[in-house]
Formats: C-alpha cells, structure tokens, sequence
C-alpha cells in the first residue's frame, strides 16, 4: 500500500516539475521571439525627493507583453534571461532605450533627469559592461552622471572582488551605483563600507512593514542613520502611504520610491506626471 502512495507523490512531483520547466521553456522561447519583435518596453518610475519636493531621478523598469503568454513578470522572465544567455541583449536593450528616452526628455526640460538601469549579477561579472556603457553614453548626448546602475547584494556574494574592480571602473566613467534591495540579502556592513557605491535602495519588505513591526521600523531608521553615516544617498522603495512618506523624511531619508507618488508608467506618462508636479509648485507660489 504504501508504495502505492509513494508511487502517487513521485507521479505528482514530476507532473509539477514538468509544468514548471514547460512553462520555462515557453518563456525562454518567447522571449527569444520576443526581443526580435519589440514586445519589450521600458517604464519609469519617480524618486521622489522629499527635502527638495522634486523628481530628479528615476528607475528605468522592463515590461514585456507576449501574445501567447500575456504580461510576464520581469522577476520571471530576468531569471529565465539569465539562465538561457539572453541577458545581455535584454540588458544593452533595457540601457539603450532608456538612454534615448532620458535624453530626449531632457531635451524639453529644465533640471536633467537621472536614470537608473538595474544590472543583474551576471552581467556585472560576465560580460564587457564597461565596454557596453561607455558606447551607450557615446551615442546619446547624455552626461554620465545622468546614468545610474543598481546591482543587488547577489553580486557582491557571487565574487565581491571582482565587483567591486568593475564598480570602480564604472565610477570613473562618471557613472553612479546604487545598490538595490538592501536588506534582503547577506547585507554585511564590511561589505557595505568598502563597496563603490553613493547609494542604499532599502528593500521594499521593511518599507512595508515599518508601520505594523516596530523593529522593522528601528531596522530602517538604523539603515537611513548608517547610509549617512557612510556618505551615501539613501532610497526606500514601496512607499505605498502618507504616512510612510512622513515617517521616512523624519528619519531623513533623501528619496522616496513607490506607489504613493506613482508606479512605473510609460514615457509619456512620466513626462506628464513631471508637468503636474512642476504646475502644482507654481500654483502654490501663487
Ligand atoms: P527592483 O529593481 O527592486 O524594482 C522595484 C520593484 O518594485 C519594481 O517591480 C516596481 O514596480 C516595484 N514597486 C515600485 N513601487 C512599489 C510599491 O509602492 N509597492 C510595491 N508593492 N511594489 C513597488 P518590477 O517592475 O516588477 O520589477 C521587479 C524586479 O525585476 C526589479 O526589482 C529588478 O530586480 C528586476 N528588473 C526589472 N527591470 C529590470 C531590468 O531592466 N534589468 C534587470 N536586470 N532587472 C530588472
Ligand atoms: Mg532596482
Ligand atoms: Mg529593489
Ligand atoms: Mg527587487
């Protein structure tokens, strides 16, 4: 009997395992299909400065649209990307379209606009991004210091050496580093203070939590309190509240990211939510 069970439960586990690699497969594919096609699109999403009551930085964030698979989400399909070698183009497609929409924004616009292209580990460590930046910013007329990269802590787990050689060369192209999602990995404040960086993205997980945990909400001032500490700029994403937007320019956070000053939208969105915020100054100079 009770290898009849037993018989069942590896009948069902390879039935799952064969529903997730078929699903893997199918997005390998289609994004393969995809990137020849243009159904990827790049979104933008403010960081709000609260000291200065402007946006003067955004993060550059994929979007893909299949016909057959629908909206993938980018934590899918990057992972996939990673795994099947197709980051790198995804990556030079993410950094160049956000480059030519930036610049062109820029173009219309009094105070330039920073961005922000996240950079996964692997093609930190694995591919010329040097290279690959420098040739980017030689076809835009955009200044290096407008171009942001976000690498999360996978990276500097992955090889910390090596990274933290390919950050310096990154910094002297003028470029800025943030990194991202801190506080979900091996966050180790060694790590921290010898990492080339000017900016510390707190994870949106204790962004959330600050108001219902109260050591979530110490753990964030303490973050803010350190990043100073160390000369860096500090973010927190997922700011969904007013009252989390309040509690975090108290602790003297410097940005604020997330649904409650807008998600990521398209370009002409952002250049319109840009508008709306520099008319709603004017009005209250009125
Ligand atoms: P991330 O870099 O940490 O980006 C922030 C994520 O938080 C985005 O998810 C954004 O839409 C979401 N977010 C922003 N504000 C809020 C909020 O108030 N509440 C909540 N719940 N979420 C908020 P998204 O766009 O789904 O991207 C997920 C992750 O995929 C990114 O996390 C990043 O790691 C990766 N990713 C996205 N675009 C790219 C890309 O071009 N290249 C690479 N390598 N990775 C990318
Ligand atoms: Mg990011
Ligand atoms: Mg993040
Ligand atoms: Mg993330």
């Amino acid at each position: 009997k009770s290898k009849t069970v037993k018989r069942g439960e590896f009948l069902f586990y390879s039935a799952e395992m064969n529903e997730q690699a078929q699903r893997r497969l199918l997005v390998e594919n289609q994004l393969r299909k995809g990137l020849e096609r243009e159904e990827l699109t790049v979104y933008y999403q403010p960081l709000y400065q609260p000291q200065t009551d402007q946006v003067t930085c955004c993060e550059a964030l994929l979007r893909w649209n299949n016909p057959e698979l629908g909206p993938v989400r980018p934590d899918e399909f990057i992972e996939v990307a990673e795994e099947s070698g197709q980051i790198e183009a995804l990556g030079q497609f993410v950094l160049n379209r956000a480059l030519t929409d930036i610049s062109q924004l820029n173009l219309q616009r009094h105070t330039p606009m920073q961005v922000a292209v996240n950079i996964s580990a692997k093609q930190l460590l694995y591919s010329p991004i040097v290279e690959q930046l420098q040739q980017a910013l030689s076809h835009q007329s955009l200044d290096a210091s407008l171009l942001k990269i976000e690498i999360t802590e996978s990276v500097l787990i992955a090889d910390f050496e090596t990274a933290v050689m390919v950050l310096r060369q990154i910094r002297q192209l003028g470029v800025h580093v943030a990194l991202d999602d801190f506080g979900t990995g091996y966050s180790s404040l060694a790590y921290l203070s010898r990492l080339p960086c000017e900016e510390i993205k707190i994870d949106k997980e204790f962004v959330q939590n600050m108001l219902i945990h109260r050591d979530d909400e110490n753990l964030v001032q303490s973050i803010i309190a350190m990043a100073k500490a160390l000369n860096r700029r500090v973010v927190a994403e997922g700011v969904e509240t007013l009252e989390h937007l309040e509690k975090l320019t108290l602790f003297g956070c410097d940005y604020i990211q997330g649904y409650y000053i807008s998600p990521p939208v398209p370009l002409d969105a952002f250049s319109r939510f840009l508008d709306d915020m520099a008319s709603a100054r004017n009005d209250e100079d009125l």
